[in-house]
């Protein structure tokens, strides 16, 4: 039995990007950062998700919600190839990124994390220095200018330079939850990427630091593209500028295999799903 073989219909068409019932303005995509196509993840013989076809939009921030297990944080690991560093993992499609695919042969996935910065649940700072966690970066990959000057600005764009610029060489394990986060996020902004994906970054916060972070992504989207994984809907309806709705079903070989159901704009996905199981999950009806 082919592992695609699955018991549902098949996902649901093509996102559209041009008419948005109910909205005041329709959205325009500008451009594309990335276009997944046939995307499919198995961890060893299991299916983990199949079949994703996104096009997340350059300067946008693109949510991916749904219920735990549907292969949302295995989709985003797909966007800079962090699923490489997991053994089992194999990954069949393609990840369109600057007219590049990201599994060609002759891409160096060190580069590709480089570009694609990646923030994670939990703040992870290293155990060093609040100016050595954003220095490791740029000197890991021999970025030139004054190193002073790159801390500064990576700093300044998560927010965060004016509360740590007088202790700049203290222990980052000392600063608090949020602070730590932004932290994160400087250190994957210290390589000059022009993505960032955020997995879960603010699950592990205070409602206070989450706002902090929001305001960032919506700071940061002028220069950078996101695609973040949250849990949190009202957070995916805030920031969000598109909104892929996953789910997971049961494949003839009994394990659960995520897919999209459906990917439009947030406030179309909403307030008027095109599909009931999306309806279904942001009114809180299952998931
Ligand atoms: P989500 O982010 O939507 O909660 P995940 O991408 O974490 O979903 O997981 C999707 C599926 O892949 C789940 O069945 C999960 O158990 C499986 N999975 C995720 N990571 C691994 C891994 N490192 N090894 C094996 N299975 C994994």
């Amino acid at each position: 039995m082919p592992p695609h073989n699955l018991t549902d219909a098949p996902q649901a068409a093509a996102p559209r990007f041009d008419v948005v019932a109910g909205a005041t303005e329709p959205r325009v995509m500008a451009a594309p950062i990335f276009e997944s196509r046939d995307l499919s993840v198995s961890y060893g013989d299991k299916l983990a998700v199949r079949d994703v076809a996104l096009t997340m939009g350059r300067n946008e921030i693109t949510a991916l919600i749904g219920p735990s297990g549907c292969g949302k944080s295995t989709f985003l690991r797909c966007l800079n190839r962090m699923n490489d560093l997991i053994p089992a993992a194999r990954v069949d499609g393609a990840v369109i990124y600057h007219g590049q695919d990201l599994y060609d042969d002759d891409v160096d996935p060190v580069q590709v994390r480089k570009r694609i910065g990646m923030v994670f649940q939990k703040p992870n700072p290293f155990p060093k220095s609040i100016y050595d966690n954003v220095a490791f970066g740029p000197k890991v990959i021999g970025l030139k200018g004054d190193m002073d000057e790159i801390v500064e600005r990576a700093l300044r764009r998560a927010s965060l330079w004016e509360e740590v610029k007088d202790r700049l060489k203290t222990n980052a394990f000392g600063m608090s939850g949020g602070q730590q986060q932004r932290l994160c996020i400087a250190r994957a902004l210290a390589t000059q990427p022009d993505v960032l994906l955020m997995d879960e970054p603010c699950s592990a916060l205070d409602p206070i630091s989450t706002a902090r972070i929001e305001d960032l992504m919506e700071e940061l989207k002028t220069d950078y593209s996101i695609v973040i994984v949250t849990h949190n809907m009202q957070q995916a309806a805030r920031v969000s500028d598109r909104t892929a709705f996953f789910t997971v079903q049961l494949a003839e070989e009994g394990h659960r295999v995520g897919h999209v159901v459906e990917f439009d704009e947030t406030e179309k996905i909403f307030s008027n799903p095109a599909d009931q199981r999306t309806e279904d999950y942001v009114t809180g009806k299952f998931g």
